[in-house]
């Protein structure tokens, strides 16, 4: 009886560089209120909103940032 052999692939996992890729999203948190800014695809409009809030609540001093970032395995050498 014939033995069987199995090949396999090694893959590589990356941020998503294609082109129809979605956009990685920042979204930033008061720590202290749990109240999140917009949502979008530039971290400097959350660092813009944090500054907001802060005018607004001078004792909410701590953020969380949210990063959403898309991955993909890319085929790689097969073993
Ligand atoms: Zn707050």
């Amino acid at each position: 009886m014939p033995r069987r052999s199995y090949r396999f692939r090694e893959y590589i996992l990356k941020p998503d560089q294609a082109a129809d890729a979605e956009p990685t999203r920042f979204v930033m948190q008061c720590v202290a209120c749990e109240f999140f800014g917009p949502k979008g695809e530039d971290a400097e409009d959350g660092t813009e909103w944090a500054t907001e809030h802060l005018k607004q609540r001078p004792d909410h001093l701590v953020y969380r940032e949210h990063i959403t970032r898309t991955y993909r395995f890319e085929a790689g050498e097969w073993q």
